[in-house]
């Protein structure tokens, strides 16, 4: 079985308070967009095999795809068969785009098939969410505001495609260093996600381009210089909307059309070293990661 895990980036991000078991309250919005790990899974004798095309991420246990599968496992006292998983990486590992919790999220729909569990939508959610907090959204993907930890996912129907250049610097950002490095005082305690929602539904893209809002951005850019040049680098090749995704170091910029957000990709690539992953991505919906995975 052959399934695609889409990465995806945060239009909106706002830490809204801090919790008593130590995450943050979030209220954020997400978009996939079409750059996908190519994940294949393969029945066999017995035992749980994971492979991925990038060293620097884990086979063993610590990989979320393993973890996808011993937790399915434990569940539903699954011993037999065995499944080897492999992931072609093409998503840049640990830089804001949800790359792992997508792999895990496509491991669960691949085994909920394979192994004719039966599982419903509730049920993989349950889940996803035990896997991680970007889990349960990167089960279905496309536009949707997720709460809580980020766990509580509200899909929405929004029609007008977007485009993207992604710069991703040859950096690592640990998630939970960009958590503990917000002043949780100086951020805005009322997230503006309601509003991008509706200007998301009006194709109002100048709107847009105006409310993009990430609070992990500015500990994030304060401590890696790499990040604030990426943003420079957008800024200078004439794009209005430039934003960090997730926790970074990812940083991409919104445009209302493909051939320019291509065009600007060329542009950037031109400018700026070879270790630096640029990409050219346009929004994708559920519907389009449903058909093309398979999964309805
Ligand atoms: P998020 O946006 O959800 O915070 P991210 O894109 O910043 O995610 P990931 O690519 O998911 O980060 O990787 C985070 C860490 O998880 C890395 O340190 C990596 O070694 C580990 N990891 C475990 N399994 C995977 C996997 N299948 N793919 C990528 N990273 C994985």
């Amino acid at each position: 079985m052959i399934l695609y895990s889409f990465a995806k980036i945060n239009l909106s991000l706002h830490l809204l308070g801090k919790r008593p078991d130590g995450y943050h309250e979030i209220e954020t919005l997400m978009q996939t967009v079409d750059l996908a790990d190519k994940i294949t899974m393969t029945e066999c004798k017995e035992g749980t095999t994971v492979t991925c095309s990038d060293p620097i991420v884990p086979s063993d246990e610590r990989n979320l795809a393993y973890k996808a599968i011993d937790l399915i496992r434990s569940n539903y006292r699954i011993t037999k068969p065995g499944i080897q998983v492999h992931i072609d990486k093409q998503i840049p590992v640990a830089s804001g785009l949800a790359g792992g919790s997508g792999n895990a999220a496509m491991t669960l729909h691949g085994l909920n098939k394979i192994w004719s569990l039966g599982l419903s939508r509730e049920q993989l959610m349950a889940l996803a969410a035990k896997l991680g907090s970007d889990v349960p959204y990167c089960l279905f993907g496309g536009t949707a505001r997720a709460s809580g930890r980020g766990e509580k996912v509200k899909w929405l129907d929004v029609e007008n495609p977007f485009y993207f250049v992604l710069i991703n610097p040859p950096i690592a950002v640990s998630s939970a260093w960009a958590y503990q490095h917000v002043k949780i005082d100086l951020t805005n305690p009322v997230s503006c996600v309601s509003l991008i929602v509706s200007l998301l539904h009006d194709g109002d893209f100048d709107g847009l381009i105006s409310h993009l809002h990430n609070d992990l951005e500015s500990p994030v850019q304060s401590a890696f210089s790499a990040v604030r040049e990426a943003r420079g680098i957008l800024a200078d090749a004439g794009i209005m909307g430039v934003l960090m995704s997730g926790s970074g170091p990812t940083v991409f910029g919104i445009l209302p059309d493909r051939s320019e957000a291509e065009r600007t990709a060329d542009l950037v690539r031109s400018r700026i070293s070879p270790q630096w992953r640029v990409f050219s991505v346009s929004s994708i919906s559920q519907r389009a990661i449903s058909l093309r995975c398979s999964l309805d």
